[in-house]
């Protein structure tokens, strides 16, 4: 090959190169806008620090039958992390498409199963009766009613895209009594 055509093919080489980069770089960065900017929406229309509504207890007798929580979380659904908790999102968000199941992340008993006004959307709460409670926000389809037994891994609902929500995922809380916790404090993803 002469002098000439070398530096042709190393040039075309370098250009698809840099092509296959600023593609893959423009790819990756859309689809983490794209979270970047529901998770920001999530934040700013909950006002960060009443980010969270308080939990309402069941009001009824404890159901027959009701499960105490293993005290050991299983990841509640499938997916890919898109906010983690800090100072205004006691919370972890777990994005996926709509429709994917969310299970109860251990036993307990539906506290809430419904409706929430304060940005949730449609909402499930599960009281574990060892002192922890899990809430299950966005939902597009709840599986389960208020004063339900629910074991560790039972389908609670779908995920969705309801309340302060911009794409489907799954905002999931872990609370000790009033206190939210960091839910990776507890449970990683599998
Ligand atoms: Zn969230």
């Amino acid at each position: 090959m002469d002098q000439k055509g070398q530096g042709t093919l190393e040039y075309a080489l370098i250009v698809a190169l840099v092509a296959i980069i600023v593609i893959a770089a423009l790819a990756y960065l859309g689809f983490h806008l794209n979270n970047i900017y529901y998770s920001m929406v999530e934040v700013l229309l909950s006002n960060c620090e009443s980010v969270t509504e308080s939990v309402y207890d069941y009001g009824g007798s404890l159901p027959p039958g009701a499960l105490t929580g293993t005290g050991k979380f299983r990841w509640p659904t499938e997916g890919y992390i898109t906010q983690k908790s800090w100072h205004c999102h006691h919370a972890v968000d777990i994005a996926n498409s709509e429709g994917t199941p969310v299970y109860a992340a251990d036993s307990g008993y539906v506290v809430v199963a419904g409706w929430r006004e304060s940005g949730y959307g449609n909402t499930v709460i599960i009281n574990h009766g060892n002192g922890f409670q899990t809430l299950y926000a966005h939902l597009s389809a709840i599986s389960v009613s208020a004063g339900q037994s629910v074991v560790k891994g039972q389908r609670v609902g779908l995920m969705g895209n309801t309340g302060y929500s911009t794409g489907p995922h799954l905002h999931f809380e872990i609370r000790e009594g009033s206190k939210l916790c960091n839910p990776l404090e507890f449970v990683s993803p599998p």
